[in-house]
């Protein structure tokens, strides 16, 4: 297949580069680089099944050639208010990615008769009333709160993405994303995951926001890969949950980080840097990846925390 990946420069858009060159498909990759790096597509350079295209998605996408399948993961991403990659700090960028650019990529799509695979999120189901999250849980988010722009973009994105399915018969895929981690994902973003190993490789404390008490569940990002490929290569239309079930507290999941690490300075609660609609609770129910697609995560914590120290200690010169 020849198919273009926007985002194709950030964390999750570069593994899905590599897997699907190593596949033995052709790739074009796109991005503008407002929250990805160069550096993680660098190593495609020399490869001939590689090309790539600085283009920002929210304007119109012209990819000459014929495309078999588009994958829109083009998307600031990083909840952090504090950081300048977080997608407080881009809210305008971020609507427009997920609302122009799924409209731009969807049209690229039709204009192709292509798969097209939308990266979604957790985050439509915004601060969730049902636990665990199934895909037929319409969600619980706040229209004009602190993180709406992310998860209204998305939830447009959704919407917009089964409209050309319905409408234009284009053949569309949703996954939902849960908490992916390994290497290549941004240090510095605030997120739980980089913070921690940040601070336990400095022998800090490890800063847990509120009471500790909210949970999430951590995908390795090999696993959270095959599933996205097992879903493009489907014919599956509805949305489907990709994530890792094993849910914890983030105090829980502090404690694990600072144990492996060895940091030795503890933790400490911060309670006023809890923001407002932080989910409480998160977990995906992955019943339908299950059944549709025959995944499941295979990578336990402590080995993709193993596999992805190194990288932290490379990015701060730790090595
Ligand atoms: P990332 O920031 O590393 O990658 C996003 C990429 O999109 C970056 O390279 C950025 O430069 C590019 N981009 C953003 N706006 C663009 C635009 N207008 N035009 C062209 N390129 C643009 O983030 P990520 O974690 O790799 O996320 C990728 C996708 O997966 C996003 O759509 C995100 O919403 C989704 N997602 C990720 C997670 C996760 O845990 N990492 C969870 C849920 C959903
Ligand atoms: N968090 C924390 N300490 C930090 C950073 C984040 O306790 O240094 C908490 C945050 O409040 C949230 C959880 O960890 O409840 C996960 O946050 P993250 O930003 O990683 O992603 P989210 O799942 O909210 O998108």
């Amino acid at each position: 297949m020849r198919i273009l990946i926007t985002g194709a420069a950030g964390f999750l858009g570069s593994h899905l580069c590599d897997r699907l060159l190593a596949d033995g498909h052709e790739v074009v990759g796109m991005d503008n680089f407002i929250t990805g790096k160069p550096e993680n597509i660098a190593h495609l350079a020399g490869n001939e099944r590689f090309s790539f295209i600085r283009h920002d998605v929210s304007n119109y996408i012209h990819v000459p050639g014929k495309l078999d399948a588009v994958m829109h993961f083009a998307s600031p991403a990083s909840p952090n208010p504090a950081s300048p990659v977080g997608y407080p700090n881009l809210p305008i960028q971020t609507m427009k990615a997920g609302a122009l650019g799924t409209h731009n990529t969807l049209g690229v799509a039709f204009a192709n008769q292509a798969r097209f695979l939308l990266a979604s999120t957790s985050e439509i189901y915004g601060d969730p009333l049902e636990h665990p999250q199934k895909e037929t849980y319409w969600g619980h988010v706040d229209p004009i709160g602190e993180r709406s722009v992310y998860d209204e973009a998305k939830r447009f994105a959704e919407a917009l993405t089964m409209a050309y399915h319905r409408f234009h018969g284009v053949n569309t895929a949703i996954v939902r994303i849960f908490n992916t981690y390994g290497p290549r994902m941004h240090v510095d973003d605030g997120r739980a995951l980089p913070n921690f190993i940040q601070q336990a490789l400095r022998g800090e404390p490890l800063t847990v926001y509120g009471d500790g008490q909210q949970t999430r569940s951590f995908c390795y990002v090999d696993d959270l890969i095959e599933g996205i490929v097992r879903l493009l290569n489907s014919e599956v239309h509805e949305p489907v949950n990709l994530g890792n079930p094993q849910e914890m507290t983030i105090a829980q999941f502090a404690e694990e980080i600072d144990q492996l690490v060895g940091g030795g300075a503890g933790l400490v609660y911060q309670k006023e840097k809890m923001l407002k609609g932080d989910p409480l609770r998160r977990q995906p129910d992955i019943t339908r990846a299950r059944e549709w697609l025959g995944w499941e995560p295979t990578v336990g914590l402590r080995d993709g925390l193993e596999r992805t120290i190194p990288y932290f200690k490379e990015q701060l010169g730790l090595q």
